[in-house]
């Protein structure tokens, strides 16, 4: 008698084997409500892998795509086959939303999470000449970038710290951000002043993992208690754009999302917070994928357990939509008028969203201004959210109100060892730029290109098999 499948079959992709990294391929299974990847691996056997619990959400990803933006030119040929022919190749689908530079390894702290591997026993400074380089390499890429983000090591800590933000201002770039751990900044005096030079288009990206000792203590190595609110009240004194930037490690921090939703909520200065489930790369002390990861859907439903956006405020964002699931609101004081959900779809997936007003949609405007108690606002529209998030139209910030009215949710999830999906990797918008001026995905780049990757060997086959 023949037997049904004890899954449903929704089809196939190429992921990677969790032991060797080699390239595998992966049925595309769902059961009970989730999806998963079965994948095959001819040297390390079957492996199963939970990529979503919330089949709804999984499904409506493809809603919401939209047609890619191409980088100005690609900087390598496509040679080997993605993912090895990184970049950005010809065949890569999204341009930099946002570009990372690395100025350095060195850091002031030894997390046991890191996917950079820097320490305090690390103390390399990239000179400013090839900063700049790389700076360059990324206005080629793009023209004008809609975000670049200084980052390390602890970025913050580089000599010329001041001198390499003078540069990435001196160039077309709309956007300007610091990744930080927020030592220096709550502790040297005097050191966020200088920050707020860089203002308008300047952001901090703060580090924020948790207000509990124990989960710091487990991601972080030291307890940062005191540095995560001397660095706030440093911010929120000078009104400098800060988004709280949260690593997740399932069994360890899950429990604060909603708690950090609201905290975040009692600080003007932050216009929102990106919760990022710990990518497997780098250095990740003690992991355990079977205790510690977490996938999209889990964080989403626990930003809804905050009370400030509901599931269906929370979609994935059209460029991306497979890493990145966005809610957007604007706020007054801790209040937060949802928004993502209330504008028509049309708006978030046209190829040229850039060309719609706000003022087309007057009952939505009334709406929010409602939600808010709002009749008039501050007219300072400089500083708009749309120049954040590039995927993102003018016109979900109305006239009338600022950047600083705005308030967001992110969770992007950054593809490993478990996750890897070749058509998702190709669609990456996250890039770190390289002194040679090449443009890596995040994902790519810490799995197959960092030095000392772990698929650093699968690479190197790839490549040489090739010859
Ligand atoms: S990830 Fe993108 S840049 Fe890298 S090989 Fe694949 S398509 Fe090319
Ligand atoms: S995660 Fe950030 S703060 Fe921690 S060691 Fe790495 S670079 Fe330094």
């Amino acid at each position: 008698m023949r037997k049904s499948a004890p899954y449903l079959f929704l089809g196939q992709t190429t992921s990677l084997c969790e032991t060797c990294l080699a390239l595998v391929p992966a049925k595309v299974t769902a059961e009970d409500g989730c999806v998963f990847y079965l994948k095959r691996c001819p040297e390390h056997g079957v492996q199963k892998t939970l990529i979503s619990d919330d089949i709804a959400y999984w499904k409506s990803q493809r809603d919401w795509l939209k047609p890619g933006d191409r980088p100005l030119a690609p900087q390598t040929r496509t040679d080997h086959g993605c993912p090895y022919d990184c970049g950005l190749c010809p065949d890569h689908e999204q341009h930099s939303c946002l570009a990372i530079i690395e100025i350095n390894d060195a850091c002031n702290l030894s997390c046991p999470v890191c996917f950079a591997e820097s320490s305090i026993k690390r103390d390399t400074q990239r000179s400013l000449t090839e900063i700049e380089a790389m700076l360059d390499a990324v206005v080629a890429s793009e023209g004008e970038p809609d975000l670049v983000q200084i980052s390390g090591g602890e970025p913050t800590i580089h000599p010329r710290f001041f001198e390499i933000l003078t540069a990435a201002k001196a160039r077309p770039i709309r956007h300007l951000m610091i990744n930080t751990n927020g030592v220096r900044i709550a502790r040297e005096p005097g050191f966020v002043e200088r920050l707020a030079e860089f203002m308008p288009g300047f952001e901090v990206y703060l580090q924020f993992d948790s207000l509990r000792r124990e989960a710091l203590m487990d991601l972080r190595g030291a307890d940062l208690t005191r540095v995560r609110i001397e660095a706030l009240e440093a911010l929120e004194r000078l009104n400098i754009s800060t988004t709280l930037v949260v690593t997740l490690k399932k069994g360890v921090n899950e429990g604060d999302i909603a708690d950090i939703v609201r905290f975040a909520l009692k600080w003007r200065c932050v216009r929102g917070v990106t919760f990022q489930p710990i990518q497997d790369a780098g250095r990740n002390d003690g992991y355990d994928a079977l205790k510690n990861r977490m996938v999209l859907s889990e964080v989403r439903r626990e930003i809804a357990g905050a009370g400030v956006f509901a599931l269906e405020d929370m979609i994935p964002l059209p460029c991306n939509p497979d890493q990145i699931c966005i809610g957007y609101g604007l706020r007054n004081g801790e209040t937060v008028a949802p928004i993502t959900a209330l504008l028509p779809r049309d708006i978030l997936v046209d190829a040229a969203p850039n060309s719609v007003t706000f003022e087309g949609y007057p009952e939505l405007r009334e709406r929010v201004f409602n939600l808010l108690s709002l009749s008039t606002a501050q007219a300072d529209t400089s500083d708009k959210l749309a120049e954040v998030l590039c995927c993102l139209p003018d016109a979900v910030v109305p006239e009338g109100l600022a950047y600083e009215n705005t308030f967001r949710v992110v969770v992007m999830q950054f593809l490993d060892r478990f996750n890897f999906d070749i058509a998702t990797v190709k669609r990456s918008c996250v890039h770190f730029v390289q002194p040679d001026g090449q443009i890596i995905p995040f994902d790519t780049f810490n799995t197959f290109y960092r030095p000392g990757a772990a698929g650093a060997r699968s690479l190197a086959r790839a490549k040489g098999a090739a010859r």
